[in-house]
């Protein structure tokens, strides 16, 4: 069967990573968390003293980033110039911090050629805001996944918890507010669903349900991919 690109997009909390790493299981594809990435810069700018507000040296941030992803066990390891950031880089200050880097043009530009070198040759779940729309738009299988802001606070409450990181609820819920606000209203490339994407709700699906369901509609859309490659060779 081809393997293709599938993208997952969609606001905090939604449940993104955790079908997204699930889906990439099931398939036998690489998974790629666009989102580690920006965390990562918002980390980078942190540790070397520069304002996530400074669109330009961010974006050399992002430029030199020195990225690396493993998978071990069933975790996400993410490596900055060697060191593992993997749990450096979901805090809820980084999380503010990506949301306010990635608002910058210079710094989305600065890492549009890496995401896309990342994904090549297909076999591959990305998930983000906008790899959908922009970073892979010929993607053979978009989702747009999204559910109730309240499951979405309960769920990252839960996530942060399970981390050994405990926030309140309602703070949790203004965040996300908060971050998808400034995501969803940014000029460059805001977070929005592909014409072509397939909405998912997820406030009252199980996880297996909903990766379940992406399963067999990437398994569809695959088998039409290999077959209309066969006919066009
Ligand atoms: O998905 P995650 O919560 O890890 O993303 C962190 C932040 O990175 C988001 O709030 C968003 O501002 C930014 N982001 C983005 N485009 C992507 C992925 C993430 O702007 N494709």
């Amino acid at each position: 069967m081809q393997q293709v690109v599938v993208t997952i997009d969609g606001p905090a909390g939604a449940g993104k990573s955790s079908v997204a790493k699930l889906l990439a299981r099931r398939l036998g594809y690489r998974l790629l968390d666009t989102g580690a990435i920006y965390r990562a810069v918002a980390l980078a700018a942190r540790t070397q003293g520069i304002a996530w507000s400074d669109a330009a040296r961010c974006a050399g941030v992002a430029r030199a980033l020195e990225l690396r992803f493993d998978f071990i066990g069933d975790r996400n390891h993410v490596y900055l110039g060697g060191d593992d950031v993997t749990a450096a880089i979901r805090t809820p200050d980084i999380s503010q911090g990506a949301s306010q880097v990635s608002a910058h043009p210079e710094v989305r530009a600065a890492l549009l050629e890496l995401q896309r070198r990342l994904g090549a040759g297909g076999g591959v779940v990305v998930e983000g805001r906008d790899t959908g729309t922009v970073v892979f738009p010929a993607a053979d299988a978009k989702f747009f996944l999204t559910a109730s802001e309240a499951e979405r606070a309960r769920r990252r409450v839960a996530e942060l918890a399970a981390a050994g990181t405990h926030v309140d609820h309602a703070d949790t819920l203004r965040e996300i507010r908060e971050r998808d606000q400034r995501d969803a209203s940014r000029d460059a490339a805001p977070m929005v669903a592909a014409p072509d994407a397939v909405l998912v709700d997820s406030s009252t699906q199980t996880l297996e349900d909903v990766v379940d369901s992406l399963a067999r509609q990437v398994e569809a859309k695959a088998r039409a991919a290999g077959t209309f490659t066969s006919r066009d060779t």
